[in-house]
């Protein structure tokens, strides 16, 4: 059995008593499915955002936006590819209205992150804005002081940076992210 599908085997697992959840606490109100994550468990590197918008909603996959379109297009350019790499968020069903997950929604999702990424056992996790960082580490930050700063936790290299839906209202930091993430990527080989 390959490492991947061996991963992927566990994954299944760990989303297995979830399937068909009609409103267990990781379902949001309105939520239509739950968006466990896209790409390769058996990838050295994971990119954590914060919570599925409509469009992921729609199609169960994180990502597929306007802001994963854009993640999307860094990769490639970074001669990456969404299919190499592992992609999550950090709460797993739509808030109402997009709203940024509530304290209570994180900390009931945090378990289930740790779970995957203990199945995953990546070389370095990139959190994409400041909630998926303060989720990550439970502590409050600010994400212009920690982005591009690579961090040890638990064993695993850590680099923050900005969310790719800050970067569609700023575009000037549209070279700050794409190096944050060509950071991340070098970190992972
Ligand atoms: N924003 C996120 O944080 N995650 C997604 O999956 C999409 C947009």
């Amino acid at each position: 059995m390959s490492t991947s599908s061996h991963k992927q085997q566990l994954l299944n697992a760990l989303y297995e008593p979830f399937r068909g959840c009609t409103g267990c606490h990781f379902k949001m109100p309105k939520a239509t499915r739950i968006v466990w994550g896209d790409g390769t468990p058996d990838s050295p590197i994971i990119f954590i955002g914060e919570a599925p918008g409509k469009d992921e909603d729609i199609q169960g996959k994180p990502f597929v936006g306007r802001s994963g379109k854009l993640l999307n297009r860094i990769l490639s350019s970074l001669e990456s590819a969404r299919e190499k790499v592992f992609i999550t968020n950090i709460v797993k069903c739509r808030p109402p209205k997009n709203r940024r997950p509530l304290p209570q929604e994180i900390e009931i999702s945090r378990p289930l992150l740790y779970e995957q990424i203990k199945i995953i056992q990546p070389k370095v996790i990139c959190t994409l804005g400041s909630s998926a960082l303060e989720a990550l580490i439970g502590k409050q930050v600010k994400i212009t002081q920690t982005r591009g700063k690579p961090f040890a936790w638990h064993g695993i290299i850590v680099l923050p940076t900005y969310h790719p839906a800050y970067i569609l209202r700023n575009p000037k930091e549209l070279d700050t992210l794409s190096a944050d993430i060509k950071q991340a990527l070098s970190l992972s080989l």
